[in-house]
This record gives C-alpha cells, sequence and structure tokens, in this order.
C-alpha cells in the first residue's frame, strides 16, 4: 500500500469547517467537501491522462478538496483509475461525471441521484472523479485505502463524529448508552 496522501487529522478540529456538500436526492444522505491541506501539490495534475481530459473539456486544473469524511477522497490526487470502485462491496463510490457531466468544482453545493455508472472502466474520461456518494452505506472493509495507487483514500469510521459535529447533529453519548452508530 502507497502512503495515504489525506492526513489523519484532515477535519478532526472544532476549528475546521467543511467547504461545503454534495447532497444526495434521497433528501436524507450526503458527504461533506473539506480543504485539502496538500492542495498546493494537485498530484492529479501530474498525470497525462488527467492533463489531457482537462483540456478536451477546455477546463483547468484547480484544487477540488477532500470529498467525504469517513470515506475520505483526495480529488487533487484522484486520477480516475478506478481500483475504488473495482473492491467495493456495497458501490459507495461513483464517477460522478457520468451522471453530471459539470466541472468538478460545481460538485460543492449538487445534487447527485446515485445513478452514476460504478465500475471501475466506466468513467467517463479522466477528469472524472471517484464521488463517494454513497458514504453512509460504506462498511469499513478498507478495500478501497488500501489499492488506491494514489493513497488518494482514508477510511476512518470515527470520523462519523466530525461528519456529524459539521451538520450539528451530533449527540455525545453517556457511557452506559447504546451507541447509535454501532452496525447491526
Ligand atoms: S472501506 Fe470498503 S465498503 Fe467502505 S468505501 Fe471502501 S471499499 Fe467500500
Amino acid at each position: 500500500m502507497v502512503d495515504l496522501v489525506i492526513p489523519e487529522d484532515f477535519c478532526t478540529s472544532d476549528e475546521i469547517k467543511p467547504i461545503g456538500k454534495t447532497s444526495h436526492s434521497d433528501g436524507e444522505n450526503f458527504h461533506w467537501i473539506w480543504t485539502n491541506p496538500n492542495a498546493d501539490k494537485l498530484l492529479a495534475s501530474d498525470n497525462d491522462d488527467v492533463k489531457a481530459a482537462y483540456e478536451a473539456h477546455g477546463e483547468e486544473i484547480t484544487p477540488l478538496g477532500i470529498h467525504g469524511t469517513t470515506v475520505a477522497v483526495d480529488w487533487d490526487s484522484c486520477v480516475a483509475a478506478g481500483s475504488c470502485m473495482s473492491v467495493c462491496p456495497v458501490q459507495t463510490f461513483q464517477w460522478y461525471r457520468t451522471e453530471k457531466d459539470i466541472p468538478a468544482k460545481d460538485c460543492l453545493g449538487e445534487t447527485f441521484d446515485g445513478t452514476g455508472l460504478t465500475e471501475q472502466d466506466e468513467r467517463l474520461d479522466y477528469s472524472d472523479k471517484s464521488q463517494p456518494i454513497r458514504e453512509h452505506d460504506c462498511t469499513i472493509c478498507m478495500a478501497c485505502q488500501e489499492i488506491c495507487p494514489q493513497g488518494a483514500i482514508r477510511i476512518e469510521a470515527a470520523n462519523q463524529e466530525w461528519h456529524e459535529k459539521a451538520a450539528g447533529t451530533f449527540v455525545k453519548m453517556a457511557s452506559t448508552s447504546v451507541n447509535p452508530h454501532a452496525h447491526d
């Protein structure tokens, strides 16, 4: 496994606020988008396939941030390899451009139905990104984190707390209460 590019503490502070979110049209679920502390590196811009795809769209490569909190994907490092899609047992990810062919920066504040394609080689082109549209379904199997060739995915179940704190829905549990986030 390559080193992870997303730092462990990218969202774990009361001082850090998300820059926006992408919503699911089910009206219930969404994932946050966070500032990328390593945005100056824009690792995807080193990839010739990514550069060519952006040029074909007439778009510039600009900082896109970290999409997701428990399933965090560094869109500035994602090169649309699709390895995450090949291993995810619950189709957490979709190729966002196969649902809405818009610049990646415009996903901030946008709503998706989750009808995008989910197979490894179904990307629209190499400007596409792996979008954790079903972050809420993740089973924390860790397979995507381990296989991503860019180290662009960080899986951290404990970050659910920071997802909820940003949403204003976090409830601190008493030591004797049942964990509401536990899976059956
Ligand atoms: S950790 Fe497993 S279930 Fe969760 S997004 Fe990655 S591959 Fe899918």
